[in-house]
């Protein structure tokens, strides 16, 4: 198993106008899982293929190990790749299609049939290998791509481009975790690609997240809810995501308007920053704590074990996700602390509260 490393890699569709990857230095290590995350059109799809070859990429290389696959096309790489829209042998039955990938390599025939037996069975598909793919449903389609891109046991890497879009959410959570097992077991380097933040939290030993072509923060899933890199992050990554308010430093001292919320860690210039703080992290007072801002109720939604709170402060809405039963109603006034929170200026996290 090898590392695949891109050494400033980027890509342009319209002759260097527009950058849809920016030129990027990053190393994919071997035997990890990774959920690649980030909005529509922000070059996961672009990065994907050019990992596997589909894509040359307009600048830079991408390396193999040692051995340079830039120009490579996909069927000397070693990768297998799963797209978002099933690609199937209509005619052929479910147990062909998932023999093809090693039949074209020539594996012996009991082998072939053990691999498809193996992962049609992890994967739910064993009633169903006489069937010819046209005639089933479209989610039981993609769960077949989804075998066919994990049933060779020699590849480097399996890319998966959101493989679970049309199945059933149910059946989603239980094959995330089959193919964890699958992970565990063959020790292939995963890259799944998604744009649903529970899939990749759920998923992955890495979150790797994209933003405008370029990569904003990777880490573990943890470390990116308790510690957004950017501002981006925090928004997207957390259900509800990140508050932000504006504020302003001076002296080390961060104030929201008038109020003094805490002094920033370190040493941050004097000036406008924004305060990022998570629901989970907004305590909501009935009386003034210090420091705490004053804060007027708008709206209490229940959530099952919890409630969010929604404050006005100036003009803006903070959201807490405080403890069911907590009593708040619309029209209290009420003051807000934070537990956690950071400090971001031009949408990087310079410091802390
Ligand atoms: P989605 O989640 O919608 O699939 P994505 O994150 O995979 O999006 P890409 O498909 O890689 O993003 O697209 C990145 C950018 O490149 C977008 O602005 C897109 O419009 C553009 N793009 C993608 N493919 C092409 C192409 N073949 N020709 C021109 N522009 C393209």
């Amino acid at each position: 198993m090898a590392d695949i490393r891109l050494e400033g890699v980027g890509h342009s569709y319209d002759g260097g106008r527009t950058w849809a990857l920016r030129p990027m230095t990053w190393t994919w290590r071997s035997s990890r899982a990774y959920a690649l995350l980030g909005p529509s059109g922000c070059g996961k799809t672009t990065l994907l293929n050019i990992i596997s070859g589909l894509i040359t990429p307009t600048e830079g290389r991408v390396l193999l190990g040692d051995r340079d696959v830039t120009g490579v096309p996909t069927a000397g790489r070693n990768i297998a790749q799963v797209f978002q829209f099933p690609v199937l042998y209509g005619d052929m039955t479910v147990y062909d299609n998932l023999a093809f990938p090693l039949r074209n390599r020539k594996y012996p025939r009991d082998e072939i049939d053990r691999r498809v037996r193996q992962v049609s069975e992890l994967l739910g598909l064993d009633a169903h290998l006489r069937t010819r793919s046209r005639r089933l449903d479209p989610g039981r389609q993609q769960i077949v791509c989804l075998g066919r891109g994990l049933v060779r046991p020699d590849v480097a890497a399996v890319l998966l481009d959101e493989p679970l879009t049309v199945v059933d959410p149910a059946l989603k959570w239980t094959l995330r975790s089959k193919l964890k097992e699958i992970h565990r077991d063959t020790g292939h380097t995963l890259i799944y690609v998604t744009h649903d933040q529970t899939e990749a939290l759920t998923f992955a030993d890495e979150v790797v997240v994209l933003k405008d072509g370029a990569i904003v923060q990777a880490g573990e899933p943890g470390e990116l809810f308790l510690s957004p890199a950017h501002e981006f992050v925090g928004h997207f990554i957390g259900s509800p995501g990140m508050n932000v308010l504006p504020a302003s430093v001076r002296d080390g001292v961060v104030r929201v308007g008038e109020v003094a919320v805490g002094r920033a860690t370190g040493d941050l210039p004097p000036g406008p920053v924004n305060v990022g703080v998570r629901p989970e992290f907004v305590r909501v007072g009935a009386a003034p704590s210090l420091p705490g801002i004053e804060a007027r109720v708008t709206a209490v939604d229940r959530m099952g074990p919890y409630e969010l709170v929604r404050a006005r402060v100036h003009d803006r809405d903070v959201l807490a996700k405080v403890e069911s039963g907590s009593g708040h109603r619309p029209g209290e006034v009420v003051y807000l602390g934070f537990d956690r929170a950071y400090l971001f200026r031009d949408s990087v996290r310079r410091a802390a509260l």
